[in-house]
């Protein structure tokens, strides 16, 4: 259930919905949007008596959400929501790329590209530092120095950052550094490290699981706004499939059908999808066709020698071409860039 209260609700009123809901062994996760207040009840919400809650006199309406993503359910948000960022949103007209290399190798590889992405049009330095491998024995990363050279890089070229992070102890550390928490295919339905990136109330990357459903990606969002933290931006990165000739497919209905189902933006990463740098540019723009808010990739001033993730980083010379198309397909579909 939400609860709408009045745009001119008075703390009072809100506070004796919220002693109502809690003499219900209830919970709620306040939203102060521009407007209004708005309470998503958590729990079994049948023991309340709908008339009461109605004759409060805070309150304008509730409302029963039936998707189990409440909070991310745009049932009760029909705008979408913009993650403001310092100087820009995402989830606006305007269509937002982060890019970078797959891995921080070097304070001079994560300069050199930066200056080479913002040139392009890049609002978003991306980079890892912790690097979540299949095998043990390949580069893990550089760990707090990357995360120390991403602040002094983005610092330096005014770009915001927006890094990952594997693991609930590290949420605290990362987000002195970065400026947008990511959190990784793998790691979708890491709950503990879902709640604690809710806790940091940070703007979050989460990308979907290769193997989840729509449902179960949703629920992980929730998990996150739970929380209180309404900065989620989920980005469609590729699934598994039965076609083993691409590293994923990139399942391209996520974006329409997500957007018709939250008010949750949504970005598109066409380089792990692919897994291929040859098809990187045309999964790129069939994506901002679709819907999506942004743009991921993967980029290198010498993408054959990228100390991960080779295959699918495209040059940075290329990531100037795909710009100058991607403002044209932009502009095809009602966007900037
Ligand atoms: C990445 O962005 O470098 C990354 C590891 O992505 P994913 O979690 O989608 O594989
Ligand atoms: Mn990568």
């Amino acid at each position: 259930m939400i609860i709408i209260m009045k745009p001119d609700a008075r703390e009072p009123e809100i506070q004796e919905v919220i002693s109502e809901l809690h003499d219900n062994d209830l919970k709620e996760v306040r939203m102060d949007g521009a407007e209004r207040v708005v309470l998503a009840v958590l729990g079994d919400d049948r023991v309340l008596v709908r008339a009461k809650i109605n004759s409060l006199s805070g309150v304008d309406r509730v409302m029963e959400v039936l998707e189990p993503y409440k909070l991310a359910s745009r049932e009760h948000k029909p705008e979408g929501s913009r993650i403001k960022l310092n100087g820009f949103s995402i989830g606006g007209e305007e269509i937002i790329v982060m890019a970078g290399p797959c891995s921080v190798e070097s304070e001079e590889q994560l300069d050199r590209i930066a200056g080479e992405v913002k040139a392009a049009g890049a609002k978003i330095l991306r980079g890892g530092a912790f690097k979540w491998r299949t095998s043990p024995h390949e580069f893990q990363g550089l760990g707090l120095d990357g995360l120390r050279i991403i602040k002094r890089v983005k610092e330096k070229h005014g770009l915001l950052s927006a890094t990952e992070v594997l693991d609930p102890r590290q949420v605290e550390a990362v987000a002195q550094y970065s400026d947008i928490l990511q959190i990784g295919t793998v790691s979708m339905q890491n709950y503990p490290l879902l709640k604690e990136a809710g806790k940091s109330k940070m703007p979050v990357i989460l990308k979907r699981g290769k193997w989840a459903t729509y449902k179960e990606y949703l629920l992980a969002a929730e998990y996150i706004m739970a929380e209180g933290n309404e900065n989620v931006i989920l980005c469609e990165r590729g699934i598994r499939t039965f076609v083993n000739e691409t590293r994923h497919t990139m399942d391209i209905n996520a974006i329409p059908y997500l957007k018709e189902k939250t008010h949750l933006p949504i970005v598109a990463d066409p380089s792990h999808a692919t897994g291929k740098r040859s098809l990187v540019a045309a999964v790129a723009k069939a994506s901002i066709a679709a819907g999506a808010d942004g743009i991921l990739i993967e980029t290198h001033y010498d993408p054959t020698q990228a100390a991960t993730d080779a295959d699918q980083t495209i040059s940075t010379e290329n990531f100037a071409t795909l710009m100058s198309d991607l403002r044209k397909i932009a502009a095809a579909v009602g966007r900037t860039l």
